[in-house]
C-alpha cells in the first residue's frame, strides 16, 4: 500500500502555547518543570492529530523549544566554550545559545553575559535556524539523554511508533560555520561527527525505531565539491551498520536535486529518499531513474510552505505516476517539507469568509489530505469519492471567483513605462539636495523603525479589535505613543527619527490589511524564530491600495519632531515573501501590483512632509532561488524592478532608505546596488565586518548603516564595544558614507535595555563625529 507521511509538524500548538510557555519561563513566571510538561503535552497532542487523521508515518524530534538545528548543536556537544563554561542547566544553556543571556551575579551563581549564536534564514523560508558554530579542533559528544531517543520513547509510550527526524551530518556541517577567529572548514569535521550519528542511530534502533528521516536539504544547493563528495563516505559508513540502525530516509526539500543526482547512486544503500515535487515537479522522473532497485520514494505533493488546499486530482496523478514505475510499496505520499511553515489549523478561523475558507488548508487539514491521497491511490478513487468531488469543487470555485481578478489592476500594470523605474537624477545630485534639506551631521544616527511593542500597546490593540474602545480613542492612544517616542529620541539625541510603528502589529500584515486582494486570519501563526511567530496575510487576488496606509501617523510624527522623521514602509518583495503568495499567477506579477500600491504611498508621504522614507526589503535575499543561474537572475531582475518602481516617484531631495536584516551580499551585490537606495541599513553586528569589503571592492558610492549591535538579544552593548565595531567598519567604509544604527527594529525589546543601548550607540557616534 501507499503510505502517507508528514515530515514535521508545527510546534507552537493551537494558540501559540509554546511561545507563551517559553516566554513565561524566560520571565521567571513558569518553572522548568511546567515548561517541560507543556512541551510534552504539545508533542502528544500533535502526534494524536496526525494519528487521528490517518497518517501512517508520523515524525518525532521535529518538536523544539527554540530551533531544531540548535537542538542538534546541543545533542552533538558542539557548544562553544563561552556557553559551556557557565555550567548552566542544559535547557538554560540551550536558550543562552539561542537568544543570549545576561544575568547579574546572584548568591548561588556567577554573573552570565554571553551573546546569542548567529541565527539565519532557513533556506528560502522565513524560519530562522541557529548556525552551528564550530572550532578548530572541534570535538563532538552525544548528549547524555539524546532528545531524539527520549521523544521517540515518549511517543512509543503513547502508542505511536514514530519516525524520528534528524538533520543529516552533511547538512549539519554545511549549514554551519567556523566560529569568529577560527579557520576550521566545517565539512572537514565529518569523520568526527559520524561516530556520533552511529551512536545515536544505534540507540534509536534499540529504542525500537524502524525508520529515521534524515534531512539533507543542502542537496538542493549548488554544492562545493568537498560537501558533495562527503555524501558517499557518510552514508556508506552509516548504512554499513545494517540492521543495527533504523532504515534511513534522506529528505530534501525547497528545491530539486537533479543537479546533484550523481550523489544518489552512492546513497543506494539507503532505504528511501524524499523529494519536493510541489516546488520542482519536473525532477520526479529523473530522480526515479536514479533510484536503487528497492529504494522507496517519498513524494512531497502536499505543500508544506503554503496554505492552499491541495489539488487532489493533480497530486493523485503525480503519485500514480510514481506508483506505475515503482509499485505501491515503494511510494510514500508526503508533505513537500515539514509543515512547520504552515499555521496550525483552519478550525481556529472563525472570521474567514466562507468562499475563501474553502480554498485553504493548514497543517491539521494537510495531514488529512495526505491520508486521503494515499487512500485514493491505494484503494482507488471510489474509496474517497466524496472528498475528491468536494475538492474539485473548491478548485473550480477559486479559479473562477471574482475575488481573484481585478481588471483595473491589470490595466494599470499594462501602462507601466520605463521611466517609472528611475529616480530623476543620479545619487551625487540627490545626496547634495538631501543634505541641504536634512542637514545631518557625520555619522548620523537612526533606528530601523519600530520601538518596543509594550504590553500596553497590545492591550489597546486588542481592545480596539474587541470593540472595547473606539477608533478615536485608539488613535489618541497611538498619537500619545508617538509623542512619547519622539520625546525619547530627543533625549537620546538621535538624528533621524522614526515614529516607532506602535500602530503596526506586524510589518506585512499591517499593509495587507490596508490593501485590496489580501485575506487575513486570526490564529494562523507560524514560527519565525525562537518564540517569535508571525501571522502572514494571504494574497488571494489582484492587489490595489484603496486609501493611504501610513500617512496619518507619519505626518503627525513629522509635525511634532524637530529633526527629520523617517516614514516607514514594507517593500514589495517583503510584502510578497512574508505573505502566503498566490500559486495561480507568477510572483513577479504579484510583486508589481504591490509596487504600484506602495508607489502611491511613497508619493503621498512626501506630499505630507515626510522627506526620509525607508522601504524595508529584508526578504529580498530569502527569495533568491537557492541555486545560481538563470532562475536567480530572473528573480533579481523583477525583484529590483519592483523596489525601484515603488520608490522612484519622489523628488531628488527626498531620501530613500532601505533595510536588510543581513550583510551577506556577495552573491547578489549588483542587485543591491541596482536598488539605487540613498541609504542602506543592514545587519552587521553578528556577522563579520569583513563582509563590508564588497562595498569597497565594488566602489559602492551611497550611504550605509551597518548595524552596530544585535537587537535579537536583551543584552546591552557597551559604548566601547560599539566604538570598536564602528572602527572596524571604518576600515571598509568612508566616514562620509557611514550611518550608525542598530541591526534591526526594536519591537521585541524592552524600553529599559533599548534606552541604555541607544545611549551607548549615540555616544559612540558622537565620539567619531569629534574625531573626524
Ligand atoms: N521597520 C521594521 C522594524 O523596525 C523592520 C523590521 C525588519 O527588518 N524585519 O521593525
Ligand atoms: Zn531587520
Amino acid at each position: 500500500m501507499v503510505q502517507s507521511s508528514v515530515l514535521g509538524f508545527p510546534r507552537q500548538g493551537v494558540n501559540r502555547d509554546l511561545k507563551k510557555a517559553t516566554e513565561a519561563y524566560w520571565g521567571g513566571k513558569l518553572s522548568q518543570k511546567d515548561l517541560l510538561a507543556e512541551g510534552k503535552r504539545l508533542r502528544q497532542e500533535h502526534w494524536k492529530i496526525q494519528k487521528d487523521a490517518g497518517v501512517d508515518v508520523i515524525p518525532s524530534n521535529d518538536f523544539s523549544y527554540y530551533d531544531h538545528v540548535l537542538d542538534h548543536i546541543q545533542l552533538f556537544g558542539a557548544i562553544p566554550e563561552r556557553y559551556s563554561k557557565y555550567k548552566l542547566d542544559p535547557i538554560d544553556e540551550f536558550f543562552a545559545m539561542g537568544r543570549g543571556l545576561q544575568k547579574p551575579h546572584s548568591p548561588d551563581a556567577a554573573a552570565v553575559d554571553v551573546p546569542a549564536l548567529e541565527m539565519v534564514k532557513w533556506f528560502d523560508s522565513n524560519y530562522h535556524y541557529v548556525k552551528p558554530t564550530l572550532q578548530d579542533g572541534q570535538e563532538f559528544k552525544l548528549a547524555a539523554n539524546p532528545k531524539p531517543v527520549v521523544e521517540f520513547l515518549e511517543a512509543k509510550e503513547a502508542g505511536i511508533i514514530t519516525r524520528p527526524v534528524l538533520v543529516g551530518p552533511v547538512s549539519f556541517l554545511a549549514l554551519g560555520k567556523a566560529d569568529r577567529g577560527q579557520n576550521v572548514v566545517p565539512i572537514s569535521l565529518l569523520h568526527k561527527l559520524l561516530p556520533i550519528y552511529e551512536e545515536l542511530l544505534t540507540k534509536l534502533k534499540e529504542a525500537g525505531a524502524e525508520n529515521v528521516q534524515i534531512d539533507e536539504p543542502c542537496l538542493v544547493f549548488d554544492l562545493p565539491p568537498k560537501v558533495k563528495n562527503a555524501f558517499k563516505p557518510a552514508y556508506d559508513r552509516l548504512t554499513s551498520l545494517g540492521s543495527k540502525i533504523p532504515q534511513l530516509v534522506v529528505a530534501t526539500y525547497f528545491g530539486d536535486i537533479v543537479h546533484n543526482q550523481d550523489v544518489l547512486p552512492s546513497m543506494s544503500s539507503l532505504y528511501g529518499l524524499h523529494i519536493d515535487v510541489v516546488r520542482n515537479p519536473e525532477q520526479l522522473d529523473t530522480v526515479m531513474g536514479a533510484l536503487g532497485e528497492k529504494q522507496v520514494l517519498s513524494v512531497g505533493v502536499v505543500d508544506g510552505r503554503n496554505i492552499w488546499k491541495t489539488n487532489f486530482k493533480r497530486a493523485i496523478e503525480t503519485v500514480e505516476h510514481a506508483v506505475q514505475k515503482l509499485g505501491k510499496d515503494r511510494v510514500i505520499v508526503a508533505s513537500s517539507s515539514s509543515l512547520l511553515h504552515t499555521p496550525h489549523t483552519l478550525a481556529s478561523e472563525k472570521k474567514l469568509d466562507e468562499e475563501v475558507r474553502d480554498w485553504f488548508s493548514f497543517a491539521v487539514e494537510k495531514t488529512k489530505e495526505l491520508a486521503i491521497i494515499a487512500k485514493a491511490v491505494t484503494d482507488g478513487p471510489a474509496s474517497v469519492r466524496e472528498q475528491l468531488q468536494a475538492n474539485a469543487k473548491s478548485m473550480e470555485s477559486r479559479a473562477t471567483s471574482k475575488r481573484t481578478n481585478d481588471p483595473k489592476v491589470k490595466e494599470r500594470q499594462s501602462k507601466i513605462t520605463e521611466e517609472m523605474f528611475n529616480r530623476k537624477s543620479a545619487f551625487p545630485t540627490r545626496i547634495a539636495q538631501q543634505q541641504q534639506k536634512l542637514k545631518l551631521p557625520m555619522f548620523p544616527t537612526t533606528t530601523i523603525g519600530s520601538f518596543p511593542q509594550t504590553k500596553e500597546i497590545r492591550v489597546q490593540r486588542n481592545k480596539l479589535t474587541k470593540g472595547e474602545i473606539t477608533e478615536k480613542e485608539y488613535e489618541e492612544f497611538i498619537e500619545k505613543e508617538i509623542q512619547d517616542v519622539v520625546k525619547i529620541q530627543d533625549e537620546l539625541d538621535l538624528d533621524v527619527y522614526v515614529h516607532g510603528e506602535p500602530e503596526r502589529n506586524d510589518m506585512v500584515q499591517y499593509f495587507g490589511e490596508r490593501l485590496t486582494g489580501y485575506e487575513f486570519t486570526t490564529h494562523a501563526w507560524v514560527q519565525s524564530y525562537g518564540s517569535r511567530c508571525v501571522r502572514p496575510p494571504i494574497i488571494v487576488g489582484d492587489i490595489s491600495r484603496p486609501a493611504p496606509m501610513t500617512v496619518k501617523e507619519s505626518k503627525y510624527a513629522a509635525s511634532i519632531s524637530k529633526k527629520p522623521m523617517k516614514g516607514m514602509l514594507t517593500g514589495p518583495i517583503t510584502c510578497l515573501r512574508w505573505s502566503y503568495p498566490r500559486d495561480d499567477i507568477h510572483q513577479s506579477v504579484q510583486a508589481q501590483q504591490l509596487a504600484l500600491a506602495l508607489r502611491d504611498e511613497v508619493v503621498d508621504l512626501e506630499s505630507a512632509g515626510v522627506y526620509v522614507i525607508q522601504v524595508d526589503e529584508p526578504a529580498l535575499r530569502e527569495g533568491l532561488p537557492l541555486r545560481q543561474g538563470l532562475e536567480r537572475q530572473n528573480y533579481l531582475d523583477w525583484a529590483v524592478k519592483s523596489f525601484r518602481l515603488s520608490v522612484a516617484g519622489v523628488q531628488d531631495s527626498t531620501q530613500i532608505h532601505s533595510h536588510f536584516c543581513y550583510s551577506e551580499f556577495q552573491d547578489f551585490f549588483h542587485a543591491i546596488a541596482a536598488l539605487d537606495a540613498d541609504v542602506l541599513s543592514i545587519e552587521n553586528s553578528k556577522s563579520d565586518a569583513k563582509l563590508l569589503k564588497v562595498f569597497v571592492d565594488e566602489a559602492y558610492p551611497r550611504h550605509i548603516g551597518p548595524g552596530v549591535y544585535d537587537i535579537h538579544s536583551p543584552r546591552i552593548p557597551s559604548e566601547e564595544e560599539i566604538k570598536e565595531r564602528i572602527q572596524e567598519m571604518l576600515t571598509y567604509l568612508s566616514p562620509d558614507q557611514l550611518w550608525v544604527d542598530p541591526d534591526c527594529g526594536l519591537k521585541t525589546r524592552q524600553w529599559k535595555e533599548t534606552k541604555a543601548a541607544l545611549t551607548n550607540m549615540v555616544n559612540a557616534a558622537k565620539f567619531y563625529r569629534q574625531k573626524y
